[in-house]
């Protein structure tokens, strides 16, 4: 039977905005895996929007790291392709378009609240780092009310978000769900700046670049109704999901500076070898016995997302006194 189900496309998303830790790296492992395993392909997207947290460098050196550990992607700022530019700060002119349509249908608002306010909630993809909901406090201003503010300051632009839950299957955790009108309310998605939230930016270029599956960190779970609206707002085919569970240390909390080293850079610089710190990735996805010595290219034949553990892997950083 012929099948008319899109090839399989995924992406990596790293923020140069700190170094390539044990975390993303295993993020980046699992992403990688999934495709590859399927005989998909894979976009590098450097998501750099959020401008004062951009280090200078830090680009070349994630995307330098990534290859040292054997993963490697068919499209990317460095590579080119059909879906370019692969930087999110180069696709002003995307991410517009869909503001615009958002406003043209009434689905995004102008807010003159707070600008500290404002900023938290637009970059903040990681549901740690967001604030209370948003009360609505500009969702109803007059047209009067709206100039007259606008006169004074530019505003950011929130979407009006639908009352009720927004269901979606996850590849990972299965069914789940998010009140987000109740939890988060009306979200930011674009700074008075113009520059545009996460939320707003992740679903366009992931969409602009075709991608079929999503795999990333369960941090970002909450996030994903609230991206599902926008989809379904700007008419945009929806991805699968998969969130995988974080990476902890040994004490069971999230990976952390305390529990030793954990920047691939570091490890690297202590003289380990990839193919000991991808061992030590997959020993902690149940994909490989402990202190294995693999790369990505040996976990390909047979891997299935499914038989990764549920709960979060843990990673003794601090062990890693000698090769
Ligand atoms: N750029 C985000 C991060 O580094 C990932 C966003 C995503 O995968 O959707 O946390």
């Amino acid at each position: 039977m012929l099948s008319h189900a899109p090839a399989i496309r995924g992406r990596f998303a790293p923020s140069p905005t700190g170094p390539l830790h044990l975390g993303n790296a295993r993020t980046a492992l699992l992403a990688w895996l999934d495709v590859r395993s399927r005989g998909g392909t894979l976009a590098m997207r450097v998501e750099d929007l959020d401008g004062p947290r951009v280090r200078p460098g830090l680009e070349a050196r994630i995307l330098e790291e990534l290859r040292w550990l054997g993963l490697d992607w068919d499209e990317g700022p460095d590579v080119g392709g059909a879906y370019g530019p692969y930087r999110q700060s180069e696709r002003g002119g995307h991410h517009a378009g869909a503001l615009d349509r958002l406003r043209d249908q009434g689905l995004a608002y102008p807010c003159f609240c707070s600008r500290a306010e404002i900023a938290q909630a637009s970059q903040a993809p990681h549901a740690s780092d967001e604030g209370p909901r948003y009360p609505g406090t500009c969702r109803g201003l007059t047209p009067a009310e709206r100039a007259d503010r606008a006169a004074r300051r530019p505003p950011a632009w929130r979407f009006r978000v639908p009352d009720g839950p927004v269901p979606f299957r996850d590849g990972f955790h299965g069914e789940c769900t998010f009140d987000v009108a109740a939890t988060v309310g009306d979200f930011v998605v674009a700074r008075a700046d113009g520059v545009p939230a996460y939320q707003l930016a992740v679903v366009v270029d992931d969409a602009a670049m075709a991608v079929t599956d999503v795999l990333r960190g369960d941090d970002l779970l909450p996030s994903t109704s609230r991206q599902i609206l926008l989809y379904r707002a700007l008419g945009l085919p929806e991805p699968r999901f998969a969130h995988v569970p974080l990476v902890v240390g040994a004490d069971g909390e999230r990976l952390a500076k305390r529990h030793g080293a954990l920047s691939v850079g570091e490890l690297r610089e202590r003289g380990v070898g990839a193919p000991a710190v991808v061992g030590l990735l997959a020993s902690a996805s149940g994909l490989a016995p402990p202190a294995a010595r693999v790369m990505p290219a040996d976990l390909v034949a047979g891997f299935r997302l499914d038989r990764v553990p549920r709960e979060p892997a843990r990673i003794e950083g601090g062990g890693w006194v000698s090769p």
